[in-house]
């Protein structure tokens, strides 16, 4: 069985899911259908997919008989519409992260899913599908390093472009770990609180660079994330999480060492396509295979409201500097 899939969005990451939902890197894959609202791109994009069928709107494309199944890759804000619209016609859908960029709009979607009856929704967090996070996890799991008590977090981009704002470090950067830290320690963060440490002189002057925020989880375990923008050195994404009993650190992906000239030297990667190019082929290969199935694998509707919940306050807390609690709507049974 062959799942044909229609992408709403052909940017940068529509563009890269499409490749290897097209291109054979995902068993039981196909891509019949896309659009953009810049058709150029979408036609561009359609070609290099080896002719998938334009569609003028997004609604158009999940209406199709020529479309099973849905990848919402468009910019956040319009997400909500896609990912409802899939919900009425009873389309599984996989939506990049966020799910939406507001609460209101993703307990719509709750809603919307739980009158459904059933689960149609995946949200793209793809670290989920990391050997590193998952290797942390399962260590957790087996109990050796005993209960968790403290997860510290970095999280540095070589650079970012003179349109990033000191907002954007919560909503489109730390969201990663906000989602990391509750699927990792299996609860809802409940505070976030981001210092201001001093910036770098590598930053624009409107970006508050580096940042640390602290989270605080329902048994009152700390997640700390270091964002650095702007570290110049490459891409360097760490965890390590700290137990009664002992600790477990996630070991950067090991590229080829080099030993020459009385040192060792290895590769960092140059930004997040490259570390995490794995892991969304094992969350799209997830998805594809639970759809042959007749399940829905991935991380729910639930976890991106969860984390858009925990993101909203984690913006007031950069704006205010203070610690923000979080609470949340009560969780349907659907997503028990
Ligand atoms: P992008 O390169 O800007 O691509 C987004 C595309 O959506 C653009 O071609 C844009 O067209 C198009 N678009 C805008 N409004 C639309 C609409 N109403 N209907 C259909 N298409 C529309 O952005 P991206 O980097 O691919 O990111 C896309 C999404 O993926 C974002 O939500 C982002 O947060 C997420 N993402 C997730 C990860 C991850 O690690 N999981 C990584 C990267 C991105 P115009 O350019 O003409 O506006």
């Amino acid at each position: 069985m062959t799942i044909r899939v229609g992408i709403i969005g052909t940017g940068l990451i529509g563009e890269d899911h499409g490749r290897k939902l097209a291109g054979g890197a995902i068993a039981g894959s196909t891509v019949t259908g896309v659009t953009d609202v810049f058709r150029a791109r979408a036609e561009e994009v359609a070609g290099i997919l080896g002719g998938a069928r334009v569609f003028e709107t997004g609604a158009e494309l999940i209406a199709s008989d020529e479309v099973d199944a849905v990848l919402v890759t468009s910019i956040g804000p319009t997400h909500a519409e896609y990912v409802l619209a899939c919900i009425t016609a009873g389309k599984p859908v996989m939506c990049e992260k966020p799910l939406a960029p507001t609460t209101p709009e993703c307990e719509a979607i709750l809603a919307a899913e739980v009158a459904f009856g059933r689960r149609l929704v995946i949200v793209g967090y793809m670290r989920r599908y990391d050997p590193g996070y998952r290797l942390v996890k399962g260590a957790l799991e087996a109990g050796t390093i005993g209960v968790p008590l403290m997860l510290h977090n970095v999280h540095r981009n070589a650079t970012v472009g003179e349109a990033f704002t000191s907002f954007m470090t919560m909503t489109d950067s730390m969201i990663h770990e906000v989602d990391t830290t509750r699927w990792l320690l299996g609860e809802e963060i409940t505070s976030v609180q981001v210092i201001a440490p001093k910036r770098t002189p590598n930053a624009f002057p409107h970006l508050q660079d580096p940042q640390f925020a602290v989270f605080g989880t329902e048994t009152g375990i700390l997640s700390t994330v270091e964002f650095f923008a702007n570290c110049q050195y490459g891409y360097d994404v760490r965890c390590e999480l700290v137990g009664s009993l002992g600790t477990s650190a996630m070991t950067n992906p090991t590229f080829e060492a080099t030993s020459a000239g009385g040192g060792v030297a290895t590769r960092i990667p140059a930004d997040w396509r490259e570390r995490f190019a794995g892991a969304y082929t094992a969350e799209l290969q997830a998805w594809i295979s639970g759809l042959e199935r007749g399940e829905t694998v991935g991380p729910s509707a639930w976890e991106g409201y969860a984390a858009t919940r925990v993101v909203e306050a984690g913006v007031e807390a950069v704006r205010t500097g203070e610690r923000v609690t979080i609470d949340y709507v009560a969780k349907p049974a659907l997503y028990a």
